[in-house]
């Protein structure tokens, strides 16, 4: 039997996921066909009791639903419960568990492509949106020494590191951007996001960040953004968004099918649709 799965979202017609999962499920030999699911509000609860049908393996979601499909799941796994946000859905004997591997995505991106290992460590987040959330729960997971948290409305960082804190993270928030004494460096706004409205990047000045600090952009379109450019003209070194895309994606793959991610295929394809002009 073809098995099925596929990302909820809406819109989803630009989503990279179906180009990534499809390559991984092609290069391991698996029959299943992943799909995009344009999914209005209305439709989610619909949507997502179909899940249940043994023929699914589960799902990946998005914006706008990684929150409110929540009360739509039986159990929650691994760091989602606290995050408060959901981007995949493991569908097992007809119950369906929710993960978020969106932090744990950048985590292992960090390791696995820039050799960078998080605990001990002091990093600087710019932004408490949805992603930073997922992100700061899986840094303080990770160990990190010391994370601070920047945000353009601070009411938002000051209630990211209470909730992060209480959780057994060093976390703070801080009223500026200045990167001195940090040792990773983090945009997770949308700023410098193609289509997003402020693609002038984030404002950073590097020009006091330590010499071997690591700046990553989690913005992927465009690969090269204004705050990677400035960071790399500052000689520092710099990781881009795609690589948390694959890992999020890789992650989720490996709780469906319990089959190790083909990370390099997942990497090529996303390549090659991203030099085609295709979105997540
Ligand atoms: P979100 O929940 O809407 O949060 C947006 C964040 O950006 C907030 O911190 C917001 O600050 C800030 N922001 C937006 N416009 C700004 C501006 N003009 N100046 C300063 N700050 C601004 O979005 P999200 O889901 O966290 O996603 C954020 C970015 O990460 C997007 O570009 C998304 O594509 C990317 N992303 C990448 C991956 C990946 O796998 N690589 C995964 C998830 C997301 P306020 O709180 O003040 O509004």
């Amino acid at each position: 039997m073809t098995r099925l799965a596929g990302i909820i979202g809406h819109p989803v017609a630009h989503t990279l996921s179906p180009v990534i999962q499809g390559a991984a499920f092609a290069q391991c030999g698996l029959d299943v066909r992943y799909e995009a699911w344009d999914t209005t509000p209305e439709a989610l609860a619909g949507r997502v009791v179909s899940l249940r049908d043994p023929k699914h393996l589960g799902a990946n979601v998005t914006i706008p639903h990684k929150e409110s499909v929540i009360r739509l799941l039986d159990e929650l796994g691994g760091q989602s419960a606290r995050v408060g946000a959901v981007n995949t859905i493991v569908s097992q004997s007809g119950r369906l568990y929710g993960f978020n591997t969106d932090g744990t995505g950048f985590v292992a991106a960090l390791k696995n492509e820039a050799q960078f290992e998080v605990a001990g460590k002091a990093v600087l987040l710019l932004g408490a949106g949805g992603a930073g959330r997922g992100i700061a729960y899986a840094l303080a997971e990770a160990r990190a020494g010391s994370i601070a948290i920047w945000n353009r409305t601070p009411e938002r960082a000051a209630r990211l590191a209470a909730d992060v804190g209480r959780a057994g993270g060093a976390v703070r928030a801080v009223p500026g951007t200045e990167t001195a004494g940090f040792d990773c460096i983090v945009n997770c706004t949308s700023m410098g996001m193609d289509g997003g409205g402020a693609e002038a990047g984030a404002a950073c000045d590097f020009s006091d960040a330590r010499p071997a600090a690591l700046a990553v952009d989690i913005v992927y379109r465009p690969e090269e953004t204004p705050f990677l450019r400035a960071a790399r003209a500052a000689g520092l070194a710099t990781l881009g968004g795609l690589p948390m895309l694959i890992y999020q994606g890789a992650l989720a793959f490996e709780l469906w099918t319990g089959v190790r991610a083909p990370v390099e295929a997942m990497f090529e394809a996303a390549r090659a649709a991203l030099a085609g002009g295709q979105r997540r």
